[in-house]
C-alpha cells in the first residue's frame, strides 16, 4: 500500500514537482514508513540522518516522514530528530500538495484520519500506470489483533466506491495496465456502495473490474480469514480474470494462539476454508503469514502451527518473529519468548515452507506460462515478471520490453523460476 501511496503522493505534486533520481537534486524528500514491525520502524531514523546532511548543501531542502510511523510517533519525531520538517500521516495525502505550494509547514505535523476526504481530494485520475498496478479499495481495520498497530495508524475501516474504483481503473487500463492488485490491509472486508447506494461486496467489485477489457489479470491483498465469503471463495472456479492465487494469513496453528491474537477463528475453520477453496480452484497457490514466537508460545503451540503448514501444504507465505509494537494490547503479556527459542522456531518453520515452495515450483518444469513483465532482474541480461499464480520468473532478454511474453520454465527454485522465451 505504501507503493501504491506513494505515487498518489508524486501524481498530487505532478504540477509543481517532478521526480528526480538522486536526493542530491531533490528540493523535497518524502520518506513513506512503516509501523508494523520494529525493525522498519527504527531504520527510518537513521536513513533521515544521513539524507539529512544534504541539507547544509541545500538550504532549501524540506524533508517529510510519511506513513504509519508519522502516524504513530506524530510530534515526537520532530524532537528525536529536528531536521525534519513535516510529519504527515496517510489519511491526509490530499493536502500534501497544498501545503508544498504554499510553503506552508504550520505546526509541522497532519495526522487526521480523513481517507473520505482524502480519495475524493486525491481523485481518480491517474498520470501513469505499471504493467501491473496497485488500486487501495479499502483502507484501516477494525478488527484490533492484538499484536497490530494497523487500526491505530491507519484508522478505521473505510471502503471506496464502486464508480470511483472503476473510474480509476480504467484510467490504469488506459495508460497500460494489464494486471491489477486490489489492496487492502482486510480487502476482503470491502464493501463501498455502488451508485445506487447498495453495499457491493469484494467479488461483485472484481465481477464490475473484469467487464474492463485491458484489464487481464485481477489479483486482491491481503485477505482476512473471517472475511472469506461463500462468494468470494466460489469465484475462484468461475472468473475469467481472478489470478490463481491467495494469500490468507492464519497467523499461528494454535487456537490458544489465535485466541489470544484476538483472529476469532479457529485452525480448523481455517483449513476448512482452505478445502472450500481448493475445491472451486483446485491448482490455486495459497499463501499466508505467521508470526512466531508470539507471547506464550509453548513447544506444543509451535507444533500446531508445523502442523498446520503440513496439512495445508502453501505455495509461498511470509514468518515473522513477534515484534511488540507500543499501544497494542499483545505490548502489555508477560509471557515474553527468548530470542533463542523464536529464533529457532522461526528457522524450522521457514525450512518447511520453503521445501513446500520449491516442491509447487517444481511442478512447473517444463511448462509454458504467460509471464507479465515487471522489470529488469538482478543478473545482467535477465528480465523479471509474474505467472498467474504470482511466482516471479527471471528469463534472458536483451532489450526488457513491455508487454507479456509466452516462456518455457526450464529451472525451479524456491523463490522464482528460470524461463526462456518461447
Ligand atoms: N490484515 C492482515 C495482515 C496485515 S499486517 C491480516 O489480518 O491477516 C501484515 C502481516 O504482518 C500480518 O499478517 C502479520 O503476520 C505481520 N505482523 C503484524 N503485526 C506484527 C507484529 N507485531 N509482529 C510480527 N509480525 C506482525
Ligand atoms: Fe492488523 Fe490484519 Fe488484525 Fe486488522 S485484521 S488488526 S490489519 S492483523
Amino acid at each position: 500500500m505504501n507503493s501504491y501511496d506513494s505515487d498518489r503522493i508524486l501524481e498530487s505534486v505532478s504540477k509543481t514537482h517532478k521526480k528526480v533520481n538522486n536526493p542530491e537534486d531533490a528540493d523535497v524528500i518524502v520518506f513513506n514508513t512503516c509501523h508494523i514491525r520494529e525493525k522498519a520502524a527504527e531504520k527510518i531514523y537513521s536513513e533521515v540522518g544521513k539524507i539529512a546532511e544534504l541539507k547544509e548543501q541545500n538550504q532549501g531542502l524540506k524533508l517529510v516522514v510519511a506513513g504509519c510511523v508519522a502516524q504513530a510517533e506524530g510530534k515526537a519525531m520532530r524532537m528525536r530528530q529536528p531536521k525534519i520538517d513535516l510529519v504527515i500521516g496517510p489519511q491526509m495525502y490530499h493536502d500534501f500538495s497544498l501545503m508544498l505550494k504554499e510553503n506552508k509547514y504550520i505546526e509541522n505535523t497532519m495526522l487526521d484520519f480523513n481517507n473520505e476526504d482524502k480519495f475524493a481530494k486525491l481523485g481518480n485520475k491517474r498520470t501513469s500506470a505499471n504493467l501491473s498496478s496497485f488500486l487501495t479499495i479499502q483502507e484501516g481495520c477494525n478488527k484490533f489483533c492484538s499484536f497490530c498497530v494497523v487500526p491505530y495508524t491507519r484508522g478505521a475501516e473505510f471502503s471506496r466506491s464502486v464508480s470511483d474504483l472503476i473510474e480509476e481503473t480504467k484510467e490504469l487500463a488506459e495508460k497500460g495496465c494489464r494486471e491489477i492488485i486490489l489492496l487492502g490491509q482486510n480487502v476482503n472486508a470491502y464493501h463501498g456502495l455502488d451508485e445506487r447506494g447498495k453495499e457491493t461486496s469484494l467479488a461483485e467489485l472484481i465481477l464490475e473490474i473484469e467487464k474492463i477489457e485491458e484489464i487481464e489479470r485481477i489479483s486482491y491483498t491481503t485477505s482476512h480469514p473471517r472475511d472469506m465469503s461463500e462468494d468470494l471463495i466460489e469465484l475462484h472456479g468461475y472468473s475469467k480474470k481472478l489470478n490463481p492465487y491467495l494469500h490468507l494469513p492464519v497467523q499461528s496453528g494454535s487456537d490458544k494462539i489465535l485466541k489470544n491474537m484476538n483472529r476469532k477463528y479457529t485452525a480448523k475453520e481455517y483449513v476448512k476454508i482452505i478445502e472450500r477453496i481448493r475445491k472451486f480452484c483446485p491448482n490455486i497457490a495459497l499463501s499466508s503469514d505467521f508470526i512466531i514466537g508470539y507471547p506464550g508460545e509453548t513447544e506444543e503451540d509451535f507444533k500446531r502451527t508445523v502442523d498446520l503448514i503440513k496439512e495445508v501444504n502453501f505455495a509461498q507465505a511470509y514468518s515473522f518473529k513477534y515484534s511488540s509494537r507500543p499501544g497494542t494490547k499483545a505490548a502489555r503479556f508477560k509471557d515474553i519468548i527468548e530470542v533463542e527459542v523464536a529464533n529457532r522456531r522461526l528457522y524450522e518453520v521457514q525450512d518447511l515452507l520453503n521445501s513446500q515452495q520449491k516442491n509447487y515450483n517444481n511442478k512447473f518444469l517444463n511448462t509454458f506460462q504467460e509471464v507479465l513483465f515487471k522489470g529488469r532482474a538482478k543478473l545482467q541480461g535477465q528480465v523479471r515478471g509474474t505467472t498467474k499464480w504470482m511466482q516471479t520468473i527471471n528469463f534472458k532478454e536483451k532489450k526488457p520490453f513491455y508487454n507479456k511474453a509466452k516462456v518455457k520454465i526450464i529451472k525451479t527454485m524456491a523463490n522464482s523460476l528460470l524461463g526462456e522465451m518461447v
